[in-house]
């Protein structure tokens, strides 16, 4: 079998940003030993199979605030239960400041190979508007001592259309990324979700109208790749061969298990997700059922995040059909209008169409 994925969720944040959804709770350090023991037994429970992994991503919520130790027991555990390859990438979402120095080496010492930091912006003032408690130096600084700690491999975080953000600021924010040295950018559209305090803000806030909002993208985009990052995905940009093994995971749908409240799972065909709650999934909670996953539109939705696209081999390797001949009529004035490319091999979305990708993949997958 291929590989599976394993993505353990940390959902502690040393504070809460306005514009976040995910699954994070502000502090609760008593809660974060058991926390550690619980993941541990979820991911004991899969030791008699011994499923061949070779990706696990920590992430959060701020993984790193629960520091090297903890992170290396349930990364020992991963390793007794499952049979992870000797090449493993084995991933750490952090924010700069977290930790002290001896953050990264335990890190290191413990297997990690990448890091991902929530960056956000170089811009102080769009730091303090995003709620973020860090510097760019900070940033930086982490960049740098994860490199001498042997962890060369980092990703850092940027949002695009924050309040206030202009085509100015947004470029010095790349450039700061590619100047620390980061291997991989992810580059974020701010998106207001319900619920956040963002959302109840959002007439206060100064957001860009919507031809800004692309122009911005459309920027960041270019900047990224003359500074040499390829967009391999909507959102991810990276320098040759450092594209994230896990997330790839993700678009090409191949199988991945999640451990912790909010993490998903597709295992065996079925997809299941812990509930967004800590106290259930501290008591045993089992997880809730979300149906099969996997079939054809699914593939292709995922696929269509990606450059490279629905492929025709992809397809035929994975379905052993080609792409179905509506797709490529349905893809036909979508081309036209500047939004996708069709070629022999398959069927990829343009920059303008990552940009309305829901619309587009939406129209070609009807
Ligand atoms: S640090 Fe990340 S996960 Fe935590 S609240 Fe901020 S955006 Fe959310």
């Amino acid at each position: 079998m291929t590989p599976l994925g394993l993505y353990l969720h940390v959902p502690f944040c040393a504070s809460k940003c306005p514009y976040c959804d995910f699954y994070s709770l502000r502090g609760r350090e008593n809660d974060w030993d058991a926390y550690t023991d619980c993941i541990i037994e979820r991911i004991k429970s899969y030791q008699d199979l011994r499923l061949p992994a070779d990706t696990v991503y920590f992430g959060g919520g701020t993984p790193g605030l629960l520091g090297a130790k903890r992170l290396g027991r349930m990364l020992d555990a991963v390793r007794e239960a499952f049979a992870l390859a000797a090449d493993a990438e084995v991933t750490v979402e952090t924010n700069p400041g977290v930790g002290d120095e001896s953050l990264f080496p335990g890190l290191a010492a413990a297997g990690v190979t990448r890091l991902s930091l929530g960056l956000q912006s170089a811009n102080a003032d769009e730091l303090r508007q995003l709620g973020r408690i860090h510097t760019a130096e900070q940033a930086a600084r982490a960049v740098e001592l994860a490199r001498r700690a042997g962890i060369g491999n980092v990703s850092l975080d940027l949002m695009i259309a924050t309040p206030g953000q202009t085509r100015e600021s947004l470029l010095r924010s790349v450039r700061f990324c590619a100047e620390a040295g980061a291997s991989h950018i992810s580059a974020y559209l701010l998106k207001i979700e319900p619920g956040t305090v963002f959302a109840k803000r959002r007439d206060a806030l100064s957001l860009p109208d919507e031809d800004e909002v692309c122009a911005l993208y459309e920027a960041a985009c270019a900047s990224l790749e003359s500074l040499g990052y390829a967009q391999y995905e909507i959102s991810n940009f990276a320098r040759p061969g450092r594209e994230s093994r896990h997330n790839l995971k993700y678009w090409r749908c191949e199988e991945y298990l999640g451990f912790g409240p909010a993490a998903h799972s597709f295992f065996r065909g079925r997809r299941f997700y812990f509930p967004r709650d800590l106290a259930s999934f501290l008591a045993g909670g089992a997880p809730a059922d979300d149906g099969p996953g996997g079939d054809f539109d699914e593939f292709a939705m995922l696929a269509l995040r990606l450059a490279e696209g629905l492929r025709e081999d992809s397809c035929l390797a994975r379905f052993g059909h080609p792409i179905p001949q509506a797709v490529r009529r349905r893809a036909a004035p979508l081309e036209g209008a500047g939004y996708c490319r069709v070629t022999p091999e398959g069927v990829a979305l343009t920059r303008a169409g990552f940009l309305v990708s829901n619309a587009v993949i939406g129209s070609l997958l009807a």
